[in-house]
């Protein structure tokens, strides 16, 4: 029987393609909220981080399940409420954010086995906070029954341009149209994969941001999860 007194744990599944702004705003909303933010790609880009330092094809699907066994993944946050990421024990949390990371983890994340693998540590997760976790398939997948889902999305230009935005600030520009032919290459591998494609979840808000700024997407993503949770 459940503890009566045992606070009930909120959780809330942020869907969508890469580059729609999810992380940036479910970090926000974690932080008004106050909700832990659990960014589900950072666990697959460890693996493909992983798959690489291997040097195994991340395509070959039976290749990087067979390297699953040597794979220890651990997940901790920072004074500042920053997930940091450990590959078999070495914080590997800014080594997994560049490009090739990027495309080597939407091709690692399209076999069952390494979906199969991580499906437990997400789940135990919101088991144990109340969460905002983003990805691919939390409504769908993961967390089937979340208080609340939104699948973010905007047009693949877009997010291309806000990627080219972004690079461009930080010192590190890169040829839009490049970053394009990514983005597209991307979606295409994460919807078009039998296991757990990205679609929005049949009791999913959508939210497309095209043409809205961060501001009015956050107050909305803040309105949608109140709506349905009291918080
Ligand atoms: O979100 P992020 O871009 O960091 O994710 C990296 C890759 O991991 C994505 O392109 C996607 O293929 C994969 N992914 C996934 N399911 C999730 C989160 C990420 O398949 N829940």
């Amino acid at each position: 029987m459940p503890n009566e007194n045992q606070e009930k744990r909120i959780s809330v599944a942020l869907d969508g393609p890469s580059g729609a702004g999810k992380s940036t705003l479910a970090r926000a909303v974690a932080k008004e909220l106050n909700l832990l933010y659990v960014d589900t790609g950072a666990i697959y880009r460890t693996v493909a981080l992983h798959v690489l330092r291997r040097r195994v094809e991340p395509g070959d699907a039976a290749a990087a399940a067979a390297l699953l066994p040597e794979i220890g993944i651990a997940m901790a946050y920072d004074p500042a409420g920053l997930q940091r990421m450990y590959l078999n024990g070495g914080d590997v949390t800014e080594l997994i954010r560049t490009q090739e990371i990027s495309m080597a983890a939407s091709a690692v994340s399209a076999h069952p086995a390494v979906r199969a693998f991580l499906l437990e540590m997400q789940r135990d997760m919101a088991e144990k906070y109340s969460v905002i976790m983003d990805g691919r398939d939390i409504g769908t997948v993961v967390l089937p029954g979340a208080d609340v889902k939104i699948f973010l999305t905007a047009s693949c230009e877009a997010r291309a341009r806000r990627r080219w935005l972004e690079l461009q600030q930080r010192g590190t520009p890169k040829d839009f149209e490049q970053l394009l032919l990514e983005t597209q290459e991307r979606d295409a591998n994460d919807m078009n994969r039998s296991a757990a494609p990205l679609r929005p979840a049949e009791d999913a808000v959508t939210l497309d941001t095209t043409e809205i700024n961060f501001q009015e997407s956050l107050e909305r993503i803040i309105e949608i999860i109140r709506e349905r949770t009291g918080l």
